[in-house]
Order: C-alpha cells, then sequence, then structure tokens
C-alpha cells in the first residue's frame, strides 16, 4: 500500500501522462497551509500532520509540493492550518508572519477565530502585512460546528475590517448543502454587497465537494464582483465548470491545499453529502485488480483539467486560473 506523504514511480508517472503538459510553468496556489506539528494538542494531532514534517513552512512546502507539481515556481497564499485543538491562534500566526519574510512574492492570511476582536486584527494584519483573513467552522459556538451558519465563525463586524482595510477572506462553507443551502446563499450577497471592498474567496470550489450543491446554487451569487472560488481539495466533476460558467474563469483561483495534496484518495459525492475516499475507510481489492490511490493533489489537478476542457478555456485562461487571477486579485 502506498501512503500519505510518499511519493512513488505511480505518481511520477500518472503526472507525465496526464497533468505535465496541462499545468503552467508558474504557479499561484491559492490555498495552502504553512503549520508546526507543536503547535497542536499531541493528543490530538491530525494524523496527516503527525506523518509528515515538523515544521511545515516555506522550506517543506517548495519540497512536498515539488512531487505534485515538478518543475514548477510556486508562491502562494498561505494560512495556518486550523484546528480544534489550537484554540490559541497567536503561534501559527506569528509562524506564517516569519515563514513569509523570505518570500515576497508570497501572501499570508491570518488566522482568525469569531471571538476575536475585530480591532484587534486590523491591528495585526497592517503590522504583519497579512492580506486577508482565514476563519474555519471549528471556532464556531454552535455544535456540531458542521451546521453553523456563515455569521456563526465569521461575525459580521469582523468582515467590515476587512471591508475598510481591504482584506480577502477565505471561507470553507458548512450546513449538509453548501451552496444550496439558502441561508448561505443569503449571507454570501449580504456581506459582499454591504461590503464591496472585502474579497471572498470560498474555498473547495464553495465547498462544491458533492458537485450538485454548487451548481444549484451558483446562481445566487450572479452579479457579485468581490467573489471568487479556489479549487483546492475537489477532485469530483461538476463544480468547477459551473462556476466558470456562471462567473467566468477569471473568479477561480487554483489551490493545491497543502498538505490534504498529500493524502491519497478522493472526495466523491454520494447521495446529497460526500466522502473522503481513503486506503484506511474503503476495500480497494476489486475483481479487476487492486486499485491504488493516486495523491489528492494530483486528483484535484484531473479534475481541473476536465473543467479547462469542458468549459473551452485556452491556454491563457488556464494560466490566469494557475496564477493570473491571483495576482490581480492581490495586486502583484
Ligand atoms: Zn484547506
Amino acid at each position: 500500500m502506498m501512503n500519505n506523504w510518499e511519493f512513488t514511480d505511480f505518481d511520477a508517472e500518472l503526472f507525465h501522462r496526464e497533468l505535465d503538459s496541462f499545468i503552467p510553468d508558474i504557479i499561484f496556489d491559492a490555498h495552502a497551509h504553512w503549520y508546526r506539528a507543536d503547535h497542536f494538542n499531541p493528543e490530538s494531532i491530525p494524523a496527516l500532520v503527525k506523518a509528515g514534517p515538523p515544521i511545515a513552512g516555506g522550506a517543506a512546502f517548495d519540497h512536498a509540493i515539488e512531487q505534485i507539481t515538478p518543475r514548477r515556481k510556486t508562491e502562494g497564499l498561505f494560512f495556518p492550518f486550523p484546528h480544534p485543538s489550537i484554540r490559541d491562534v497567536s503561534k501559527p500566526n506569528e509562524f506564517l508572519f516569519h515563514e513569509l519574510q523570505s518570500r515576497p512574492n508570497s501572501r499570508g492570511q491570518m488566522l482568525i477565530t469569531p471571538d476575536m476582536d475585530p480591532e484587534l486584527i486590523r491591528e495585526i494584519t497592517r503590522k504583519c502585512g497579512f492580506v486577508g483573513l482565514k476563519c474555519y467552522h471549528v471556532y464556531s459556538p454552535t455544535i456540531p460546528t458542521f451546521d453553523s451558519f456563515i455569521e456563526d465563525f465569521l461575525p459580521e463586524p469582523q468582515v467590515q475590517i476587512a471591508h475598510e482595510e481591504g482584506l480577502s477572506i477565505t471561507l470553507h462553507m458548512v450546513r449538509p448543502q453548501a451552496l444550496a443551502d439558502v441561508a448561505n446563499q443569503q449571507t454570501l450577497r449580504r456581506y459582499c454587497r454591504k461590503y464591496p471592498n472585502m474579497k471572498m474567496i470560498l474555498a473547495h470550489a464553495a465547498r462544491g465537494f458533492n458537485a450538485h450543491h454548487t451548481i444549484l446554487g451558483i446562481q445566487s451569487l450572479k452579479g457579485l464582483d468581490n467573489i471568487w472560488f479556489d479549487t483546492s481539495a475537489v477532485t469530483d466533476c461538476g463544480a468547477v465548470e459551473a462556476i466558470i460558467r456562471a462567473m467566468g474563469h477569471e473568479k477561480v483561483l487554483y489551490g493545491s491545499d497543502f498538505p490534504v495534496s498529500h493524502l491519497r484518495g478522493r472526495c466523491v459525492a454520494l447521495g446529497d453529502s460526500f466522502i473522503w475516499i481513503s486506503n484506511e475507510n474503503t476495500n480497494l481489492e476489486v475483481p479487476y485488480g487492486k486499485i491504488k490511490l493516486a495523491l489528492v493533489g494530483h486528483e484535484s489537478l484531473r479534475m481541473l483539467k476536465i473543467a479547462a476542457l469542458a468549459t473551452g478555456l485556452s491556454d491563457s485562461m488556464i494560466e490566469d486560473v494557475f496564477h493570473g487571477n491571483a495576482r490581480r486579485l492581490f495586486n502583484l
């Protein structure tokens, strides 16, 4: 069995055969996490973090991402790894700031929690030069946090600060139907209309892990200019195509979701939900052989290639998705 983080001939061959000719030389990775393993509670550290480099900043990222997209020059929008065992986000934010000092062409988003004073967010983003905010449902007071409304983990006063400071916000929506959820749609419209200088980035193709949710909900965002979508960790087809058709390819940002890029498996739509297929939870012995799982980073690039083919993107439009759109968004 091939493990997470392990890079094999199978992966190199898959990249060479399917992806090498599709991916531009220059990449801006709009969704990647930098972290230190010792910032997590050792009792509840995620298995993926435990199995990987203990210090995953710029150097470890460069080494690891060379396996996913070899021979490319990658800069990015980096943020900490949000996790329930990390309640005090100041150390992860300091680590992010520290790592960005040697990377003038990359940018950082500060990890925030809903109880954080908006004025403190303003002060830290100014002091550290962060271009945006990363919120996450695990910090929501609603239990289970997967049922949270956007306001529960991204309160309006924090959005107002983002507007006043011209910051981006990467939002991984939750609730069972994500963008097909009317409450999510209403909040997105309200926040984007009321705070036009805030730049909303909907992670995972508007959490389109089940493409039908993004397909059903995408029309609700038409007419909003300050909204973008990253492709990170989306491995099923349909959601990115729907976004390109409804909003334009200019709104799509490539993201690896490092270190999720180094998991093996795929996230697939199942019924009205989705599931992450892994070596651990799926019987991969089939009558026609033994299935080898690819890296999520490669599965997501395969999805993006199909989306580009399906929507007829030209080479220069594909370059936009991989770096041009992010360059314009962050004035790089
Ligand atoms: Zn992520």
